[in-house]
């Protein structure tokens, strides 16, 4: 932040009637542009006056605040009293990063980017950009307040800049992480594969915060254009069919991973952008030749929620809970606090996504109900058991697949209409990325068609060229058919659902109620195969694409305070360590209550042995090959003994968010050795530290439960 020490003379404070920001923009639009303001007042201040203003709501609060020189002026006209309101143009020199924000809605009002329309007065005029102004005007119906000629001193305003490019937000990313303020609200984010979505409670009421362009949803999409900009949510898929590579979507799939672990290969040379290996072999994106963080294209997501809260609710936001799957693994969920962190967020709970829909369904309202909540999203799904008693939460069993989602769905419809594409044709044309995303949009869209309608026909204009000829693609689909593709992935999810209420059988597991989360279950099919399943049809009450923002929110409201709410929540997945071999040796058990902790011992195996590596991973299969490799624990510090010797005590502690902490101490002597986790090796040493024949591969995908075994 630059701080400038100006001296001003005059502050003028305006006031509005608009209740909100909302309002203000729609009716004051006009009155603004990218350089300057006009302000309505009998006596306008000199031209070359140098004033801090600030307009403030029906209320007090502040819409927007800065610092401006009067560059043109206008007086009341005796001869003509009604026509032209005095004022003058103020051109701004400086505003808030609040102001800042408010100004560029309306600029992209103006533009006609938003849903939101201005409203135009009687005779619209504005100032021009650069603040150069020689159109009209209109009157802002302004109660103005000057207050008296004053030295006062202008803070924290920074120069007019709106856009911010990668290079700008990578580098105030850097930062320590912040620390959550109490008069900060907490919002709840669902950090989405497909599409993100934020919500604060307000007078105890949880709403969305809209994106910029007015939906309650943003795309996870993050890009980087030809200019070098970063653009996040909408601007990024608006343009991602024309800059596939430099457009990271799905983001959510490779977060916290290990570079080898399959379920990267799976992906890596499906998605338009470059996957490479990073630091400490974490999955990394390469964008025009630079390495990114993972963490930081979440946390671009996450900081577009952090200032579209702190414009609707005009007040700094730095503090949130962030709901991810409930069976991300260790890494996993400790990227996303710090991808939190370098957004500018303090994040106050990392909650399970089933968790947070349970909350938005049942919060306060007094149910002594088992629910099913059954998440199919664009990338992942996954399926919960509940129990929810008076204020307490409790997940019974869990189970999902980070490889069934959306995507899978399109992808099935895309085979079968490019298939029907190379009949009409009569041969296999060779298609290029941008060909090819551009048909993936037409088949989303499509698919997303056919959940309110009998039949659509895919177009893709111009899509291929046959013997030198355009050729647009239209293929016609029905619900029929696109039921037929996609019915092996229902039964998928169908089988999961299965596998956790099994696990649970004991516990006399029939649900009262199924509650839908995540875009997918808008499909009939989905909705008729739980219809069967449960003879009841799924509630109503919960919106699928807003409900585990809303949960969050409501959590983020709730913690802290008197009437806070109890989450007891299950390890989804067991984390062990490996063996000599590449034996999996499971420490914390999948279904374990958290918090959890187990202690277990191991000796030394070398004479005078300083340290030792365990290496942990998380997974279903007795093979580590077939397992997440969460990292190196490294214990050091150790006394030097003969081997075999030192008996080490090891504790895996799990936390309630599912944040793994290991500690060591010495059997003999109670000595605390020091221990550290990175995620050191790649898949060649693990191979090697871990004496894993050169023949065995991996059977199963690493955090993929197998197609025919969900994991549960
Ligand atoms: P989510 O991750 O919850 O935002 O879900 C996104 C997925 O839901 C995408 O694959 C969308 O194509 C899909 N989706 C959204 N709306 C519908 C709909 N009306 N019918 C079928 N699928 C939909």
């Amino acid at each position: 932040m630059k701080r400038q020490h100006t001296r001003v003379g005059v502050s003028i404070q305006v006031r509005v009637s608009s209740l909100d920001v909302d309002e203000f923009v729609k009716h004051f639009a006009t009155n603004i542009s990218r350089g300057g303001i006009f302000i309505q007042c009998i006596e306008p201040k000199p031209k070359g006056t140098v004033l801090l203003f600030e307009i403030q709501l029906k209320g007090g609060r502040v819409a927007i605040r800065g610092k401006g020189e009067v560059i043109w002026t206008r007086s009341r006209s005796e001869d003509e009293p009604s026509t032209k309101p005095p004022g003058m143009g103020v051109k701004f020199l400086a505003l808030d990063k609040f102001s800042k924000a408010v100004v560029k809605r309306i600029l992209e009002i103006k533009a006609g980017k938003d849903t939101i329309k201005a409203q135009p007065r009687p005779s619209v005029g504005s100032i021009p950009p650069q603040g150069k102004p020689d159109e009209e005007p209109v009157a802002m119906n302004f109660d103005i307040e000057v207050a008296p000629a004053e030295e006062s001193e202008e803070e924290e305003l920074d120069d007019i800049q709106v856009d911010v490019s990668v290079d700008d937000f990578l580098e105030s990313a850097e930062e320590d992480p912040p620390v959550g303020t109490s008069s900060s609200p907490v919002i709840g984010i669902d950090l989405g594969t497909t599409n993100s979505c934020a919500a604060v409670v307000i007078d105890g009421k949880p709403r969305i915060i809209p994106s910029h362009r007015g939906y309650n949803t943003t795309p996870s999409v993050v890009a980087y254009s030809e200019e070098g900009k970063l653009l996040v949510g909408h601007e990024a898929k608006a343009q991602m069919e024309l800059n596939p590579i430099n457009t990271i979507y799905g983001s959510k799939r490779l977060i916290g991973r290990h570079y080898s672990s399959p379920a990267v290969q799976q992906v890596k040379d499906r998605f338009h952008y470059k996957i490479v290996n990073g630091p400490n072999h974490e999955a990394y994106v390469e964008i025009r030749g630079q390495m990114l963080d993972l963490k930081k294209v979440s946390a671009f997501i996450l900081k577009e929620f952090k200032e579209l809260a702190e414009e609707m609710l005009r007040q700094e936001v730095n503090r949130a809970v962030i709901s991810v799957p409930a069976y991300y693994n260790e890494n996993q969920r400790q990227a996303v606090r710090e991808a939190g962190n370098l957004a500018g967020l303090a994040v106050d709970r990392i909650v399970n996504e089933p968790t947070a829909a349970a909350l938005a369904y049942g919060y306060k309202q007094g149910l002594e109900k088992r629910i099913l909540v059954y998440d199919l999203g664009g990338g992942t799904f996954d399926a919960s058991l509940l129990d929810l008693y008076e204020d307490v939460f409790e997940v019974i069993s869990t189970g999902g697949d980070s490889f069934l989602g959306g995507v899978d769905f399109d992808n099935q419809l895309i085979d079968h209409v490019l298939n029907e594409f190379c009949q009409e044709i009569g041969q296999v044309p060779e298609l290029n990325r941008v060909a090819m995303q551009r048909l993936r949009n037409a088949v989303e869209h499509a698919k997303c068609e056919l959940s309110e309608k009998e039949s659509t026909t895919v177009h893709v204009p111009f899509f291929v060229k046959v013997a030198d000829q355009p050729r647009d693609l239209k293929i016609d689909l029905n619900r029929e058919t696109q039921e037929m593709l996609v019915a092996p992935l229902v039964e998928r999810s169908m089988q999961v659902v299965e596998a956790v209420l099994e696990k649970a059988k004991e516990q006399a597991a029939k649900p009262d109620d199924v509650i839908l989360v995540g875009g997918q279950t808008r499909m009939p099919l989905v909705r008729r195969h739980l219809v069967q399943k449960f003879k009841k049809e799924p509630q109503k009450g919960v919106h699928p694409d807003e409900a585990v923002a809303i949960g969050a929110a409501l959590l983020g409201n709730a913690l802290g305070k008197i009437d806070n709410v109890l989450l007891i929540d299950v390890l989804a997945v067991s984390i062990g360590y490996g063996l000599p071999g590449g034996g999996f040796r499971p420490v914390l058990m999948a279904g374990n209550t958290l918090p959890s902790s187990v202690t277990f011992v191991i000796r030394t195996e070398q004479d005078q042995q300083k340290s030792l590596d365990l290496l942990v991973f998380q997974g279903d299969s007795d093979r580590v090959l077939n397992n997440e490799y969460l990292g190196t624990v490294t214990i050091s510090e150790i006394s030097p003994s003969p081997k075999g010797k030192v008996q080490l005590k090891v504790t895996f502690n799990l936390d309630r968010e599912g944040l793994l902490e290991v500690a060591s101490v010495e059997h003999q002597t109670e000595i605390e050795n020091t221990t550290t986790m990175v995620m050191k090796h790649d898949e060649a040493a693990i191979r090697e530290i871990l004496r894993i024949p050169g023949d065995e591969h991996a059977t199963e995908q690493i955090g993929i439960p197998p197609k025919q075994k969900p994991a549960v």
